[in-house]
């Protein structure tokens, strides 16, 4: 089963993507995490990727295509995938289909997860990332056991640069801008499906399950 996650950033995508990956045991796929790791690893690409990210643009494209294209190619993903924070633009949604096309392999599901931005701000300025394992939390909906430390792996969990109140309204603008319009893209196709990400996570989870069966 191949999904994609579709929605605001800090609607809940990468939370809603980590479950279905331990349900459905298909590997959850997150561009951000891949850049936040290469920037943690000093790597070229994590010092290019970041000069957009903590502006709260996009990453250009002919960078973003590569690496989830070498991603989903790896053995893991032969049985499927849920994408994360990909594809954010049309561009990157047309390249992602015309790879799959050669293959004769298709998306199956394009999951809305709909928040209004009015939530959003909230919602980001409480994220506690681990930049180790990828977990994330939530100060008032979803804390840790012990404050600002990791449940999975002890580490210490951080206010992700991007997650500032200034560099949010960038990427809210650049999600209308750039990310909605893939909302009519999957449509199209026939596979875009809307959940209401406002509810709590095992909610909008249960709403999910129901959908990809
Ligand atoms: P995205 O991957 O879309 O950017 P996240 O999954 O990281 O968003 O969620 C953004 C923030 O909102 C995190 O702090 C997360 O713990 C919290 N969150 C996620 N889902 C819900 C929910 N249904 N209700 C309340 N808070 C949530
Ligand atoms: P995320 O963790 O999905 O919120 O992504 C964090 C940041 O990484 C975004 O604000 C972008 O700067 C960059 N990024 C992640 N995925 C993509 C993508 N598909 N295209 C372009 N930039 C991306």
């Amino acid at each position: 089963m191949k999904i994609i996650m579709l929605g605001a950033p800090g609607a809940g995508k990468g939370t809603q993507a980590k479950m279905i990956a331990e349900k459905y045991g298909i590997p959850h796929v997150s561009t951000g995490d891949i850049f936040r790791a290469n920037i943690k690893n000093g790597t070229e690409l994590g010092m290019e990727a970041k000069k957009y990210m903590d502006q709260g643009l996009l990453v250009p494209d002919e960078l973003t295509v590569k690496i989830l294209l070498d991603r989903v190619a790896q053995e893991d993903c032969g049985k499927g995938y849920v994408l994360d924070g990909f594809p954010r633009t049309i561009p990157q949604a047309e390249v992602l289909e015309e790879a799959l096309n050669k293959l004769g392999e298709k998306i199956d599901f394009a999951v809305n997860v709909d928040v209004p931005d009015e939530n959003i701000v909230r919602r980001m300025s409480g994220r506690r990332a681990c930049l180790k394992c990828g977990a994330t939390y939530h100060v008032e909906h979803i804390p840790p056991k012990k404050e600002d430390v990791c449940d999975t792996c002890g580490s210490e969990l951080v206010l992700r640069d991007d997650d500032k109140p200034e560099t949010v309204s960038n990427r809210l603008k650049v999600y209308h801008e750039q990310t909605q319009p893939l909302i009519d893209f999957y449509t199209a196709r026939g596979i875009l499906k809307t959940v209401d990400g406002t509810l709590d996570m095992k909610d909008v989870f249960a709403s999910i399950t129901d959908i990809l069966g």
